[in-house]
């Protein structure tokens, strides 16, 4: 990901204009000499499609989606719980044994050592992978070149996301970064997580007709899972039907790969 505002939503009408770091996150003053790194998990063999992976939890994120399975990721600590020196001597510990390591969180496009913890992870032979749900367009335009596939989170359609992400105004950077991303080539996954106290199927449909004529070639709609989720108001109502298989059947007809995830 490189020289990211040149893609600017106004680019595009079809997303709304990206004015400021949503929720009023700002990736100014953020300037940690080491990634803050908030867990590791280090054999994966399903967050990088096709490849063995270790994955890095990032710390921080601006948002406070109420699915959220890692919230204890969300605060940034002023001291990482595990050092990423000690994160890299591990990796070097997994080279011939796995083929990539992916960036995860929490949010990790929050954390300005992103780019260069991406070279050095580049350095020891692994491919890099990234998930993210785009917050921060300018540090993903700028890791992007580092990065060979990218899963990015896209909440709902425009007038959804603040309900998701529970942050105002928070559509247009996720929005703007999945321009980047498809401008980028780089091999990607877009995915949504998806509850009927969140989403109707009238706009899951109009979200993936949406991405679809955007470009998008890998789309997967994840179902929601309690497993895991705090917010009581979310599990409560969950339905484990949701979406209906008509549904499913339209949406998988908009992609040339599409995925329907139960977990
Ligand atoms: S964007 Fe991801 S990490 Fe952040 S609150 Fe939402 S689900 Fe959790």
């Amino acid at each position: 990901m490189s020289a990211p505002t040149s893609t600017s939503a106004a680019a595009s009408p079809a997303w709304p204009t990206e004015t400021s770091a949503p929720g009023g996150a700002s990736t100014t003053g953020l300037v940690p000499k080491q990634l803050k790194v908030g867990g590791v998990t280090a054999f994966s063999a399903t967050d990088y499609p096709g490849k063995l992976a270790a994955v890095v939890f990032v710390q921080g994120c601006p948002w406070r989606c109420g699915y959220c399975h890692n919230p204890h990721l969300q605060p940034r600590t002023e001291h990482s719980s595990l050092p990423w020196t000690q994160v890299l001597a591990l990796l070097r510990r997994r080279v011939g044994l796995i083929d990539a390591v992916v960036f995860s969180g929490g949010e990790p496009t929050m954390d300005a050592a992103l780019a260069d913890a991406m070279r050095q992870v580049r350095a020891l032979g692994f491919g890099v992978g990234l998930h993210t749900a785009g917050a921060y367009p300018r540090r993903l335009a700028e890791v992007l070149p580092l990065v060979d596939w990218i899963g990015l989170d896209i909440k709902a359609e425009p007038h959804g996301y603040d309900a998701v992400t529970g942050i105002r105004d928070s559509a247009g950077a996720a929005l703007t970064s999945a321009e980047i991303v498809l401008a980028s080539g780089v091999a990607h996954e877009f995915r949504t997580t998806v509850h009927p106290a969140l989403h109707s199927e009238q706009d899951l449909l109009a979200l993936a007709s949406r991405l679809s004529r955007l470009g998008v070639k890998r789309y997967a709609l994840q179902r929601f899972r309690a497993i895991g989720c705090a917010n009581k108001g979310l599990t409560q109502v969950a339905d484990p039907d949701f979406p209906s298989a008509n549904l499913v059947a339209q949406v998988g007809a908009l992609f040339p790969e599409f995925t329907l995830r139960d977990s």
